[in-house]
């Protein structure tokens, strides 16, 4: 795999847009003590992935973005870029050449793309993962850290061995599916104490669903009795209502009381 070149912007002590070219064979960055090449081990790192703050030197992810010097205010965000020849395959992406960008934003908003387009973290890791830029980075010996792998307990050293090998990415899939597994069989758990509260209110729901069911035949029965009174009712007022209307057709109108008299002239008489 061929590195081809790393761009920092606003990354550490890089205010300004740098660009490092990498030609095949060795590179060697050399300068006085202080002057930022451990920086520039750290922007490999940090455009790969690297989310340990203490790996890249710091406090906080934040303090990668350039902090400013008595002449340069600081920055509001932090950007490498790394181009890496593709045109052997070595990545599972099918371009000859691959951009790898990381931004964050001193307010801690973070983003990455490959060759441009904005993806996640596990994007980039997963790309890497095979061609032995791992998330561990063992790739990147900085300082005192070959002492550290050398210092390794058995653990460590079989994570080591494991990233190089290529299985630690497998392994970390194995546990990002069991965690996976782990979620769905609570919600099984929840889902099956649901069915059961819902059985247990099931009983009642059917008996009360079934009561309704009488009381509505009950009303329509009521409503049609009801109906069938008012007729009848009506059947046996018509010859009343008849011989009335006979009755006021021939001048006879029935006697009615006068009406009662009101108002003050009656009250005072
Ligand atoms: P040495 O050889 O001593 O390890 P070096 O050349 O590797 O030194 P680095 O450690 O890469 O140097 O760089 C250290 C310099 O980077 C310091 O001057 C420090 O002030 C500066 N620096 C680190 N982080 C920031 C930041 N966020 N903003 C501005 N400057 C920074």
């Amino acid at each position: 795999m061929y590195l081809k070149t790393l761009t920092l912007r606003g990354f550490k002590s890089f205010a300004s847009a740098t660009t490092l070219r990498f030609e095949p064979g060795i590179t060697c960055v050399v300068g006085p003590n202080g002057s930022g090449k451990s920086n520039v081990v750290d922007a490999f790192s940090w455009v790969m992935g690297q989310q340990g703050v203490k790996s890249l030197r710091g406090g906080k992810m934040e303090d990668v973005v350039f902090a400013g010097t008595s002449g340069r205010a600081a920055l509001g965000r932090a950007e490498v870029t790394l181009t890496i020849d593709n045109s052997d395959g070595a990545l599972p992406i099918e371009y000859a050449e691959v951009t790898i960008s990381r931004l964050l934003f001193r307010t801690g908003q973070s983003e990455y793309a490959i060759n441009g387009n904005p993806c996640r973290l596990l994007d980039v890791q997963e790309l890497l993962s095979d061609s032995g830029l791992g998330r561990e980075m063992h790739v990147i010996a900085g300082q005192g850290h070959l002492d550290d792998i050398l210092n390794a307990g058995p653990e460590a050293r079989r994570a080591l061995i494991e990233e190089a090998a290529g299985v630690l990415k497998h392994r970390r899939r194995k546990e990002k599916a069991l965690r996976k597994l782990e979620a769905m069989q609570a919600n099984m758990t929840r889902l099956v104490d649901l069915t059961t509260e819902l059985g247990r209110q099931l009983k009642p729901l059917g008996r009360q669903a079934q009561l309704a069911r009488k009381a509505a035949v009950i009303q329509a029965d009521l409503r049609d009795a009801r109906l069938r009174l008012l007729a009848d009712d009506y059947v046996t007022l018509s010859p009343t209502t008849t011989s009335r209307c006979q009755r006021s057709s021939r001048g006879t109108r029935p006697t009615r009381p006068p009406p009662p008299r009101c108002g003050p002239s009656s009250r005072a008489s």
